[in-house]
């Protein structure tokens, strides 16, 4: 045993550093962390579990209309924004109870505040010094907003699940995942809802036809999008606030969301003094095993910066936790890591885009299924699906599957593990369908569209 006060001190207990704390203590390590703001973090808090509760309230306005198709006459609905939100808010205090208590009976040590990296071994925290013989930093991301004037009118992903009154006109600025979820939030909740992206087409990154009939999708459902535009400037007052486009117009709206991206979360933690590097995004350098220059200091999760997921950080917390206290493991793989932007409708994806591909391999084929689901015959809705599956001609290996429909992020976890399984398309083509779904598409696509 070790002369310090612990062997591992953790700070931060989102979902990276609580997964290293409790594993790490179960292995049999003197396990302590820190946390000054949200017991599991972004995810839990202001990130995936309250968004995805959101989304699910947003989605029953589409359901009440659909419903009229299959017989049901339903009253006029009126959503009531204090009882989401305050519904919310009593399963996200349950939840924080159940970290605090998860690592309670893992034998971690919790110490409310925030902590201070005082040197290799040695963290302090309101005022108390700790020391340690391995640091491990799992403080996550931050919201970032650039420097537009009146920028301290704009909300963040960090406020907007609990403002006061529900937005009557919403603008949100930003094209990644939280800009497409919140659009789509707001407008199925019923707000109107603007999305403004600076570019030609919102989800950089993601399949060219799957960002674009997204687009098609969203505007379907109401959801105002304004590509190539940017704001210069906002003024006016919370509640009735003015933008000032690039484009010489001016907006106006009671709320403006900005959803522009997250930086690595180092502010304050005295990693400088302590010598430990940061890249030239300001996320913490790491080598494969999450060690950084600082032998005795650790970073995984989003403040080092390799793939802002949970199931990713959590992936790095038990890699971490075997690595230093149990009998080791290998270091986690970041190919087809599936994802699901909870847009609606859902965008599920694993794998390269088509575009990728063709970067990638001499040949490819591209299978398309685009359709109307079943539901929608008698719904009345003008939904529609598309899914789409790349394959690598020389392997017959499905290097990538794409699509957009009702639960798409349900559907393409099972994708998912045929294409860490190196699933040929031969594999896909002799598995036998569930009808009726969508699903089946996946599986009956047999002719290539390209
Ligand atoms: P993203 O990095 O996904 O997107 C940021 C967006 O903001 C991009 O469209 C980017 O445009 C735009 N942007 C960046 N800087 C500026 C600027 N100065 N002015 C105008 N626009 C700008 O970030 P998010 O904030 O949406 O999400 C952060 C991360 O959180 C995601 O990358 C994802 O890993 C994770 N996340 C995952 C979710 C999920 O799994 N469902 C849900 C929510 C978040 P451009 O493309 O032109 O650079």
């Amino acid at each position: 045993m070790s002369n310090f006060d612990y062997d591992l001190f953790v700070i931060g207990a989102g979902s990276g550093g609580v997964r290293a704390s409790r594993m790490a203590a179960g292995l049999g390590a003197r396990v302590a962390v820190c946390e000054d703001r949200y017991m599991g973090g972004t995810c839990v808090n202001v990130g995936c579990v309250p968004k995805k509760l959101y989304s699910y309230a947003a989605h029953f306005s589409h359901d009440f209309e659909d419903a009229a198709g299959f017989g049901w006459q339903v009253a006029e609905p009126h959503f009531h924004w204090p009882t989401l939100r305050d519904n919310k808010k009593k399963e996200i205090s349950r939840l924080n109870g159940i970290y605090r208590k998860m690592l309670g009976n893992a034998g971690v040590e919790l110490i409310d505040g925030r902590g201070q990296v005082t040197g290799p071994n040695s963290v302090e925290v309101n005022g108390q010094s700790y020391t340690a013989e391995r640091i491990l930093i799992a403080t996550g991301g931050w919201p970032f907003v650039p420097d537009v004037p009146g920028k301290e009118l704009a909300l963040t992903s960090n406020e907007i699940f609990d403002i006061e009154s529900f937005p009557s006109r919403i603008v949100i600025v930003g094209g990644g995942y939280i800009a497409v979820e919140f659009a789509s939030i707001f407008a199925g909740l019923g707000a109107e809802t603007h999305l403004l992206y600076r570019g030609d087409l919102f989800l950089r990154g993601f399949d060219q036809e799957i960002r674009e009939y997204l687009a098609t999708e969203m505007k379907k459902k109401g959801v105002q999008i304004h590509f190539n535009t940017d704001v210069e400037a906002l003024s006016g007052s919370p509640g009735k606030i003015t933008l000032s486009l690039d484009n010489g117009q001016e907006m106006s709206a009671s709320h403006v969301l900005y959803a522009t991206g997250r930086v690595p979360n180092t502010a304050k933690l005295g990693l400088e003094s302590a010598g430990v590097e940061l890249d030239d995004k300001g996320a913490i350098k790491i080598n494969d095993c999450f060690q950084t220059n600082v032998p005795s200091i650790y970073a995984l999760g989003d403040v080092v910066d390799r793939i802002q997921l949970t199931p990713v950080a959590l992936a790095e917390g038990t890699f971490l936790a075997h690595h230093l206290y149990g009998e080791g493991r290998p270091v986690p793989d970041y190919t087809n890591v599936a994802s699901a932007v909870f847009s609606h409708p859902n965008i599920g994806t694993v794998g390269l885009t088509e575009e990728q591909a063709r970067e990638k391999y001499a040949d490819i084929s591209v299978f398309v299924s685009e359709f109307k689901p079943m539901k929608h015959t008698l719904s009345g809705s003008d939904e529609r699906c598309l899914m789409k599956l790349i394959v690598d001609k020389a392997t017959d290996k499905v290097v990538g599957a794409h699509m957009i429909g009702a639960d798409a992020g349900e559907l393409i976890q099972g994708i998912a593990i045929a294409l860490k399984a190196g699933a040929t398309k031969a594999v896909f083509d002799s598995t036998i369908g569930i009808h009726p779904t969508s699903a089946e598409e996946f599986v009956t696509m047999r002719t290539a569209t390209r």
